[in-house]
């Protein structure tokens, strides 16, 4: 932009351009990545409060990039989404999930289940269900083992086509969570009607405690149960809140206080002392 009458235009160009040019670099970086089966999964555990067990992991997007280093989901997951990646990596996390559940079978390491995080793209493929039946039964795995974790506010957008696929996934066993809940909370008048297993409240709220996410999380545990659905919540990072959601009933907790993600060697060492002990 050498000759430009309008100043501002003149200014904003440039950085507007090295923003496109980061962009689209990781685009092609994660293309790549996703080609040579660079991604990982990491494993966060999760401990039903009550019995004190290990009932399930978040299996969370994992980037090592050679040059560029650790890449966060939350950078590299919208650029998925923006550029239709998000398809093949969304399919990629179901069968990388699937495929360690069943290495946990074959050791004897079973009776709990494994959360993926699903983006609206993903629901708006009517082959979902079909891909993960094909890839539960390739893995000779129950479909109670597999949860779907889906953001509360891609429910607002083309509801009717999103609930009927919900159902169909649903009506297979896979388990199905609202994850960051409370965060959108235009959707609630939905809630009823979608077919649900579990809530997860936001860890924004979590953190909140002790103080103004003290009333927020028991309201939704409150409306949660009333509903006949799990509560878990994540970001938990201390004993104080820990108490907190004990007393008010929470049913799963989630966050650094039990585990960071672990790599898929280090929660099968968390399993064995866990579950098999
Ligand atoms: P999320 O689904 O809400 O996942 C929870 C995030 O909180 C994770 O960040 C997790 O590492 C982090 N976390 C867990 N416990 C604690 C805690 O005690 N304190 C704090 N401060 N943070 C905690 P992560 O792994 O960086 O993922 C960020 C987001 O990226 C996820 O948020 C999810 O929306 C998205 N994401 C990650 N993996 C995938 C994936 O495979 N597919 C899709 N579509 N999205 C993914
Ligand atoms: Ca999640
Ligand atoms: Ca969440
Ligand atoms: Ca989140």
């Amino acid at each position: 932009a050498k000759r430009n009458g309008r100043n501002g235009f003149e200014l904003f160009r440039p950085e507007m351009n090295q923003r496109n040019e980061q962009r689209l670099r990781l685009r092609a970086e994660l293309r790549k990545a996703l080609d040579h089966d660079a991604l990982e999964l990491a494993y966060q555990p999760q401990l039903a409060i009550a019995s004190d067990r290990v009932v399930g992991f978040e299996a969370l997007a994992r980037w090592n990039h050679p040059e560029l280093g650790p890449i966060s989901p939350a950078e590299f997951i919208p650029v998925a989404e923006e550029s239709g990646l998000i398809l093949p990596l969304g399919r990629w996390v179901i069968r990388a999930a699937c495929r360690q559940m069943a290495q946990w079978q074959a050791q004897g390491l079973a009776g709990f289940r494994v959360a993926v995080n699903v983006s609206a793209r993903q629901l708006r493929d009517a082959q979902l269900p079909e891909f993960i039946d094909a890839t539960l039964v390739a893995h000779r795995l129950a479909p109670e083992r597999l949860e779907l974790e889906i953001t509360e506010s891609l429910l607002l957008d083309n509801a009717e086509t999103h609930i009927a696929l919900l159902r169909r996934l649903r009506a297979r066993g896979i388990r199905l969570s609202i994850d960051d809940f409370g965060t959108g909370f235009s959707s609630m008048a939905y809630l009823p009607r979608l077919p649900l297993d579990q809530l997860k409240i936001d860890g924004s709220f979590v953190r909140a405690i002790p103080g103004d996410g003290e009333a927020i999380t028991t309201a939704i545990i409150a409306m949660a149960h009333h509903l006949r659905l799990e509560v878990v919540a994540e970001g938990v990072e201390d004993a104080v809140q820990f108490e907190y959601l004990r007393r008010a009933g929470c049913d799963v907790m989630q966050g650094y206080l039990l585990s960071r993600p672990l790599a898929p060697e280090q929660a099968t060492a968390f399993l064995h002392r866990h579950v098999a002990g």
